[in-house]
């Protein structure tokens, strides 16, 4: 990174600096052993020390109970949305699987789960992927295995404030954009999956955490290397992992845990996500976020400029004289135009103050 450029990108996105320098500073010669870790053997004591370390911190940095096991798996969080509907619809005869839809990412699995059961939208379709829709107009199926819903939307910028109250049923959420950016209580849910890309690391690997009394009913087509039961029966290392994005994980960790772990990351995602809210609130629709207030996430916030459905001149503009500060990829979702800032943990404080600067110097030039 030159100090000077600030990646807001929504993911792949950018790592804290001192974890480059240390991959950097071990790329060559890890630890003595004269060899990169791109080039160990994944069943090699030292690889498996660094797999052991990565889960052990994230262990602690989610109190993760221990009936839970933690894996290491390829295939992105795209990958998941088969291997969710493939490793959990078993647990009922029905076959058949409660989705809450609130975005593009919610919307994709839902679809790839009809592929193996039946799928139960349990609210009216929404318009548009601005809300979450009230918990109390849920109607939950008893015969579902699951109830699934994504916890943060990186292409919409809603996010949950709330674990959803489901009972006795299983609940399965994907955190692959506000995983780690505050505390979580995992014992709320059956299935945790997060993608490292934006919060943890870099691509490649994606974790999966689940309750172990859910394992051992994948459905027979399920592929070997998304049996949650064979994954964790063996380490994570049935077949060849990640490695590299094992241990670059393992190194954001760290990172975490020394900038105060979960609940640090959580204080200081509220004061960069309160910077630039407060700048589109009080911009007399200068600046215009779609998402209700209570449902907007901290960690990507989409907006329009000029009004509701954007000046596309202006936006343009926007992103040309951002950049020629330094600060990249805000452009928005090809699938929602406009603007989106991502502040996952890297991004510090300062950075995102030097964006609401821009955006207030930007709103008197332009009006
Ligand atoms: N879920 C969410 C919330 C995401 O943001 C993304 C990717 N941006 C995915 C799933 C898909 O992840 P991947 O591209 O790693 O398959």
């Amino acid at each position: 990174n030159k100090t000077e450029t600030v990646n807001f990108g929504a993911g792949p996105a950018k790592v804290p600096h001192s974890v480059l320098l240390e991959a950097q500073k071990e790329l060559l010669d890890y630890k003595g052993l004269g060899i990169s870790v791109l080039e160990m053997s994944h069943r090699s004591a030292d690889f498996t020390k660094i797999l052991n370390s990565t889960e052990n911190l994230l262990r602690e940095l989610l109190y993760i109970p221990e009936n839970y096991k933690v894996i290491f798996l390829q295939g992105g969080g795209s990958a998941q949305f088969s291997a969710v509907p493939l490793n959990l619809l078993g647990l009922k005869e029905e076959r058949c699987a409660d989705y809450i839809v609130t975005g593009a990412w919610s919307a994709k699995a839902a679809k790839e789960a009809e592929k193996y059961g039946k799928v139960n939208i349990v609210h009216p379709k929404l318009d548009s992927y601005t809300k979450i829709p009230d918990p109390n107009t849920w109607k939950l199926s008893p015969g579902a295995s699951y109830v699934y819903y994504c916890s943060n939307e990186t292409v919409n910028g809603v996010e949950f404030d709330f674990i959803p109250d489901i009972k006795e049923a299983v609940l399965a959420c994907d955190m692959s954009s506000n995983f780690l950016s505050k505390p979580v209580d995992v014992s709320k849910f059956g299935l945790i999956f997060a993608g490292a890309q934006k919060n943890i690391g870099c691509a490649g690997v994606t974790v999966v955490i689940v309750r172990e009394d859910l394992l051992g009913v994948a459905l027979k087509e399920c592929p070997v290397v998304l049996d949650y039961k064979i994954q964790s029966g063996n380490n994570s290392i049935y077949n060849t992992p990640p490695c590299f994005s094992i241990y670059i994980m393992g190194l954001v960790l760290e990172w975490i845990k020394n900038n105060g772990s979960a609940e640090a990351m959580e204080k200081l995602n509220i004061t960069k996500s309160k910077l630039i809210y407060d700048l589109i609130n009080e911009s007399n629709g200068f600046y215009v976020c779609p998402v209700e207030v209570k449902s907007r996430s901290r960690m990507n916030i989409p907006f329009r400029i000029g009004n509701n459905n954007g000046d596309a001149a202006l936006e343009k503009t926007f992103l040309d004289e951002a950049a020629k500060l330094g600060m990249i990829s805000l452009k928005g979702h090809r699938s929602v135009g406009g603007i989106r800032v991502s502040l996952y943990n890297a991004i510090t404080v300062e950075e995102a103050r030097k964006l609401a600067e821009f955006m207030k110097v930007f709103m008197k030039t332009h009006q």
